[in-house]
């Protein structure tokens, strides 16, 4: 699918306004490919068109790109590398720790950072809850993990002095918003439109007071 694959992508990050160097697409499609290969054994995504995952795997995952903070970030509950491997392969400057807590997931992502050589990628198994890193994050973000009030617990202890909650979510989450804590604040909530994408999606970012 390779070539098919590449102008959908180059045309659909523009739409998203990152313009992706020729080799940092190839290796998107590439990541697809691994995907599709490791999916029939490991079950690891339910969307297998390449058309769709062009879309929702690659540049759903890109359109968080702009709304990272800092250089240290970390994708909790990543499962197959969503959003972690495209916004890693997008920004090379930043250091990506991608969590999952199920080891066929996190055996993927080992499998994939060391054939595409990633080398700002860093794989954790844990749960998050378990999770303690040796230095904290600019960056939390996740998609498809849990519901925003669950996720800003989960981020706590994660973030470093300063640090944002980037959760990606489809329709505007006015419950979840309304159900945060007042110890957290709502910074941003825009609502994104993801090329080929026909769902609705929204990115918050959220903070500690
Ligand atoms: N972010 C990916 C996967 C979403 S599915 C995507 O958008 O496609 C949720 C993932 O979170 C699963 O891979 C599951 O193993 C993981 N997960 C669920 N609860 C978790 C927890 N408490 N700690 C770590 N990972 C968790």
């Amino acid at each position: 699918m390779s070539a098919d694959a590449l102008a959908p992508l180059l045309d659909g990050a523009k739409q998203l306004g990152i313009i992706l160097p020729g080799n940092r697409a190839g290796q998107m499609i590439d990541y697809l490919e691994l995907l599709g290969q490791w999916n029939r054994a490991y079950n690891l995504t339910a969307v297998t068109d390449p058309g769709q995952q062009i879309s929702y795997h690659l540049l759903d995952s890109l359109s968080a790109l702009s709304r990272l903070h800092g250089t240290r970030i970390v994708d909790i509950g990543t499962g197959a590398g969503l959003p972690g491997i495209p916004l890693a392969i997008a920004d090379p400057d930043r250091k990506f720790t991608l969590v999952d807590a199920t080891a066929k997931k996190t055996r993927f992502l080992g499998h994939v950072t060391r054939t595409l050589g990633l080398g700002n990628v860093e794989i954790v198994t844990t749960r998050v809850e378990d999770y303690r890193p040796p230095t904290r994050f600019d960056t939390v973000v996740a998609r498809a993990l849990a519901a925003l009030p669950e996720l800003a617990t989960l981020s706590e202890g994660l973030l470093a002095p300063g640090g944002i909650l980037l959760a990606m979510k489809g329709r505007e989450p006015v419950d979840e918003m309304r159900e945060l804590t007042e110890a957290w604040r709502i910074r941003e909530l825009q609502r994104v439109d993801v090329p080929g994408l026909k769902a609705q999606r929204h990115l918050v970012v959220i903070a500690k007071n």
